[in-house]
């Protein structure tokens, strides 16, 4: 029996509380689980037998989301972690070491671009940015130490959809695999699996939450990527001291990426997520179609509105007719083109800044994905750490504004808008 992503959402990887018949999945508020005895304590630190042993590794209420957005997504397994930033160094980790990068796009989330162009040189490891439209420049940053592809889905903020069958194509032919970000779109709207992603990354903390109340990541592994072949992933192909020389790959094949990053992973690096934040992730993946859905409607209302503004200088929405990255909607996210975008004032970085303080309806937060409608002037927050060069790349030069279009009225919105529009150029 096959369900629907509907029925998916609602059910996958639930089932009534074995203990009580709870028919909601309950909150596990425990660090740790009693061993039957002694034999099964030591199975489960072998990894002979699967089971709980403490909730740096493994918790019931976790497991459930794990499982959900492992089957949305249409992976083998998932990890879920503290937020999604943990989730790219989780994804990374078992694949990279010193001296080795990721080739990644450079249209990302700005903390991405800052954790992957910064912070991640500590680790000894790098990353190359490139235009991901640019397929040859993709392929010629791919050395001998490059251990992944890096992209998002839909790119956050500036409305570019990532021509994803095509990257991984790249990636293939290098023996790579490709991590896609997929928050901006959600499993409802984009499924990377079936165009060639090897790991997917959520921050949950988004849509799949949907209500600004949690800060959570998930890793999804589609199970297809041959991590022996090259000898280049050691981790997960050759033993591992720290379990007897147990083999990941040779071992767990298909789940070998998800058990080393609970194994190793999670055990070690510790950016493990609580029950009660998987708990309020679950809340809201229930109704996560109802409610891309409306994102979508909305977006597009509100995208074509500012479209015909005289203040508004350009509309980077891939859900409009006028992008250019219209054409690859109905391929990589069928269901829409999400409820993210930026647009451009004629007036620059001022008038932007006025508009942002001007709006009601609309919240002035570094935040995306919540049923309300955000707002945030990119240059002077989440993108201030980057040069103006980076900035422009990333689609959040100083005249852009990015919206995050919520599930209120699309009229109020556009109200709201046109009232702050009039203030901005007054
Ligand atoms: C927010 C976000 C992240 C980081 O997630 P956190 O949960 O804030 O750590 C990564 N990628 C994208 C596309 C995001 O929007």
């Amino acid at each position: 029996m096959t369900y629907g992503f509907d029925t998916l959402q609602v059910h996958a990887g639930a089932r009534p509380d074995p203990a009580t018949g709870a028919r909601q999945t309950p909150i596990y508020q425990t660090t740790a689980y009693v061993f039957r005895d002694a034999d099964h304590a030591a199975a489960l630190f072998n990894l002979q037998e699967v089971g709980y042993i403490y909730s740096r590794l493994t918790n019931p209420t976790v497991a459930v989301l794990a499982e959900r957005v492992a089957t949305l997504e249409g992976g083998q397994g998932a990890v879920c972690c503290s937020s999604g930033h943990a989730a790219q160094i989780m994804a990374l980790f078992p694949l990279m070491g010193p001296g080795c990068n990721v080739v990644a796009s450079s249209r990302l989330y700005g903390g991405t671009i800052t954790q992957f162009s910064q912070t991640i040189k500590r680790f000894g490891w790098s990353a190359k940015f490139v235009d991901f439209d640019d397929l040859d420049a993709v392929a010629a940053a791919i050395d001998d130490n490059t251990r992944a592809v890096f992209c998002e889905s839909i790119a956050n903020p500036g409305g570019y959809i990532t021509d994803l069958d095509a990257i991984a194509g790249v990636a293939d032919k290098a023996g790579l695999p490709l991590i896609v970000d997929n928050t901006s779109a959600t499993p409802y709207l984009c499924r990377p699996i079936e165009h060639g992603a090897t790991l997917v990354v959520h921050s949950a903390t988004k849509y799949l939450t949907g209500n600004g109340t949690v800060t959570g990541g998930v890793i999804v592994d589609s199970g297809k990527f041959d991590w022996t072949a090259s000898g280049k992933f050691p981790s997960l192909s050759e033993p591992e001291p720290a379990y007897h020389g147990l083999k990941f790959h040779e071992t767990f094949g298909p789940l070998s990426f998800t058990f080393h990053s609970i194994a190793i992973g999670l055990r070690d690096l510790g950016m493990t997520m609580n029950p009660q934040a998987a708990h309020y992730t679950l809340m809201g993946i229930e109704t996560l179609s109802l409610r891309m859905e409306r994102h979508v409607v909305n977006a597009i209302k509100v995208a074509e509105w500012l479209e015909t503004h005289p203040a508004v200088a350009e509309v980077t929405y891939a859900g409009l007719k006028s992008s250019r990255y219209a054409d690859r909607v109905p391929r990589i996210c069928p269901k829409g083109a999400g409820g993210l975008f930026t647009f451009r004032l004629k007036a620059g970085y001022d008038a932007c800044v006025k508009l942002v303080n001007a709006l009601d309806l609309f919240s002035h937060v570094a935040n995306l994905g919540d049923t309300r409608s955000l707002v945030i002037h990119s240059a002077s927050t989440t993108h201030r750490q980057l040069t103006p060069e980076q900035q422009t790349a990333a689609g959040a030069g100083p005249d852009v504004v990015r919206v995050s279009i919520g599930i209120e009225d699309a009229d109020d919105l556009i109200a709201d808008l046109d009232q702050a529009l009039k203030q901005a150029a007054g």
